[in-house]
């Protein structure tokens, strides 16, 4: 299939419209009129993905997080984003981003992970923009404690260097979850003012994390489950993968590189 006749499809799948103004979705690098067979699924655009796409005979590697997402000035061989752009290029390798506009679909990374935790009555933490929307609340058929909460949480994600921390009284009830693959920081003023027990996310920092904690809420203060950003957002990969699969004589590979940077946890 054309390159070009793809990103129509995928259009339907991951609508520009749905992503955030700041966001640079869709075709990174690529001839429109290219010919694609495979495609492979990762979340970041590694030289390991680009080894990866040529063993596997991709013609095309679809991201989560797009490669340019800042503005570059120059795409010299040797430098981080030249030399990506560059082995694409000379690889014949197409890449196209799906990000926030994947964020909101209804099979998106944070409601990949809600669907896997079991939760219930599930809605948007920030508006709906198309399909589902930012962030997900949801409700546990049956109130668990924070730390086997937590536990529960780190068994429906792929093993990394650093393990979940969790932040609030071990034994606290956990009823409502609050949930957001990815650096979700920046929702977390808006889970403050939910009735959720606990917010679960990624790259969390000291400041909005320790203010979260310390905030006096009327349903008790809110509690914190820092997970890895790439783990939280490797659910998509299948999700996509599937999709991707859907369309006839397009093959979808999930990416088995894990593009986690950390490498080990010492104390
Ligand atoms: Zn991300």
């Amino acid at each position: 299939m054309q390159l070009s006749e793809l990103t129509r499809q995928f259009e339907h799948f991951w609508p520009r419209s749905a992503a955030e103004e700041w966001d640079r979705v869709g075709l990174t690098v690529g001839n429109p009129n290219a010919s694609i067979k495979s495609v492979l699924v990762s979340v970041d655009l590694t030289d390991a993905v680009i080894d990866e796409a040529i063993a596997e005979n991709c013609q095309l590697i679809v991201t989560h997080h797009p490669a340019l997402l800042r503005g570059v000035n120059s795409l010299v061989e040797g430098e981080l984003k030249g030399g990506l752009v560059s082995r694409l290029i000379q690889s014949g390798i197409a890449n196209f981003a799906a990000h926030t506009n994947a964020d909101v679909q209804v099979d998106g990374a944070t409601s990949e992970l809600a669907k896997r935790l079991g939760l219930n009555n599930l809605k948007p933490i920030v508006g709906i923009q198309s399909g589902f929307g930012h962030g997900v609340l949801g409700t546990l058929a049956h109130p668990v404690g924070l730390r086997e909460f937590a536990e529960a949480v780190a068994k429906q994600l792929p093993v990394v260097a650093r393990k979940i921390a969790f932040a609030g009284d071990p034994t606290k009830s956990i009823t409502r979850v609050a949930l957001c693959s990815g650096a979700g920081d920046s929702f977390i003023e808006r889970v403050l003012e939910t009735d959720a027990d606990v917010y679960v996310t990624s790259d969390l920092r000291h400041h909005p994390a320790l203010d979260a904690t310390q905030t006096p809420r009327v349903n008790g203060n809110l509690a914190l489950i820092d997970v890895s950003h790439w783990a939280s957002e490797s659910l998509w990969v299948k999700t996509a993968v599937e999709r991707i699969a859907s369309i006839s004589g397009i093959k979808g590979v999930a990416s088995k590189v894990a593009t986690d940077p950390w490498t080990e946890e010492v104390f």
